[in-house]
């Protein structure tokens, strides 16, 4: 008799409801979203909540249909019941949805740590051991629009000769004049290319020495050149920190920085911080070795499991290694496997570097083991402490790297397949990038919530 309501049509335990009701509890206005306040003059803005359960929609349900385009979900707006139902029937255009994104970068990222903080407090986040680990993920750039310092330096010598190279044909045809036919007209446009494509150049190397800058895109001024799988590409490096119980992202990070070297630090001691615990257990890869980093991971009682990266001897296999040399704290030295003392030679910023004597390892019938020099030197590391310390760690703990590649690398191998399909970012710069990885982020989180709970449960948690 009656038309099918869409009340009807979406079941009780849809993933549209949880998302419905879980931002109906957040407080937009606090969040930071414009518009959460409606005007008193002029005509109504959307809600900001619909657009964002629009937005939550779009990456949720991205995990299925693999919708990132706003002009997508512009279109379901207009056929889809779920989406229908969620945003009241309402149908924001494309640049309406495009604009809620822009305007409320910061506001999304603020939205996702809500989430963390919401799965934290109903126990689906243990804070146990949490798992760092970084990956590349393709900036909206071209790596021929990519400057780099020694580039334009090569590129200016190679100017630099074609120019010469140019003058010196006008000479000649200065000197033969009358004999043969040159085309000066043509030489002088060439030349005159070449000088205003020379003062590019040079514009462009002091444009960034005076910023400091190495690199530079001009399509994307934050992207960085970073080494990926697929080859050298213009990137960021997203950084995540995971938690061990249930696999869910509780902090992230999109960063410039090239490696993970210097990211051990400043992810354990946000992920601490979002943890709100005093003591905090965390496993990375040999990437993110970094001496000074264990040392401040220590003094900020985080205990860390990296396995130390040290570089090899280069004499290889067959020479002694720095761990067959003993130290002697007290008289700072070493001993090595002859019974000869090594002492210090010099220290560089903290840096140490021990020898042994020339007459010793002159007569010594070891030293094909362990020279090939004159004499034998060994380094100590301005942190060699927190090295041996983490050594120990890790000796006493092997399983750790077992378990930090089946915690942290699911999430990534979830975001890149299903969220980010090629693992290119749709928007630009830091800040844009950093509000798109916080929607990915969440949708994430939700799934895994989710699938934990089941939807019924959530709803009933967040109810
Ligand atoms: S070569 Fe020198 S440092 Fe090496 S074991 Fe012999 S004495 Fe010691």
């Amino acid at each position: 008799m009656f038309p099918v309501s869409l009340e009807e049509l979406i079941p009780e335990d849809h993933l549209v409801r949880v998302i419905d009701l879980y931002v109906a509890k957040l407080d937009l206005g606090q969040l930071g979203f414009e518009n959460a306040q409606p005007k008193a003059t002029g005509r109504p803005a959307y809600d900001p909540a619909d657009q964002l359960y629009l937005c939550g929609y779009g990456y949720g349900y991205g995990y299925f249909q693999r919708i990132r385009s706003w002009r997508r979900l512009e279109a379901e707006c207009q056929r889809n019941i779920e989406v229908m139902w969620l945003i009241n029937r309402l149908k924001p255009d494309f640049k309406t949805i495009a604009d809620f994104r822009k305007n409320n970068k910061v506001a999304f990222v603020t939205t996702c740590r809500a989430f963390v903080q919401f799965c934290r407090s109903v126990g689906l986040i243990a804070g146990d051991l949490v798992a760092i680990d970084g990956s590349k993920f393709q900036a909206v750039a071209s790596s021929r629009r990519h400057l780099n310092l020694n580039q334009l330096k090569r590129q200016e010598e190679t100017l630099d000769k074609r120019i010469a190279q140019y003058l010196a044909d006008l000479d000649a045809a200065d000197k033969a004049e009358g004999e043969q036919v040159v085309d000066r007209t043509a030489i002088k446009a060439a030349l005159a290319k070449l000088e205003a494509k020379q003062q590019d150049n040079r514009s462009c190397q002091a444009l960034m020495k005076s910023m400091g800058l190495e690199q530079f895109n001009t399509h994307e001024s934050d992207a960085r050149m970073m080494r990926t799988p697929k080859g050298a590409r213009v990137a960021y490096n997203v950084q995540t920190a995971v938690d061990a119980g249930h696999g869910l992202i509780l902090h992230h990070e999109v960063t410039q920085d090239g490696d993970d070297r210097k990211q051990l630090e400043p992810i354990a001691k946000a992920a601490k911080a979002e943890l709100g615990q005093d003591t905090l257990t965390v496993t990375a890869d040999m990437g993110y070795s970094n001496g000074q980093q264990f040392q401040a991971c220590e003094e900020a009682s985080i205990t860390v499991y990296v396995p130390p990266n040290r570089t090899s001897n280069p004499g290889g296999e067959t020479l002694f290694e720095r761990q067959d040399f003993s130290y002697d704290a007290e008289e700072d030295r070493y001993q090595c496997a002859a019974g000869q003392w090594l002492t210090l030679k010099q220290r560089y910023k903290g840096d140490r570097i021990y020898q042994a004597a020339v007459s010793d390892c002159a007569g010594c019938a070891l030293k094909a083991q362990c020279t090939t020099a004159q004499r034998r030197y060994v380094s100590r590391h301005a942190q060699e402490e927190a090295f041996e310390r983490m050594a120990q760690r890790m000796q006493l703990h092997p399983e750790m790297m077992e378990r930090r590649r089946s915690i942290v690398e699911p999430p990534f191998g979830n975001l890149k397949q299903w969220l980010f399909g090629n693992g290119r970012f749709l928007l630009r710069q830091l800040e844009g990038t950093k509000a798109e990885m916080a929607l990915a982020v969440t949708a994430y989180n939700l799934k895994r919530a989710l699938s934990v709970l089941g939807a019924r449960k959530m709803m009933q948690l967040m109810g």
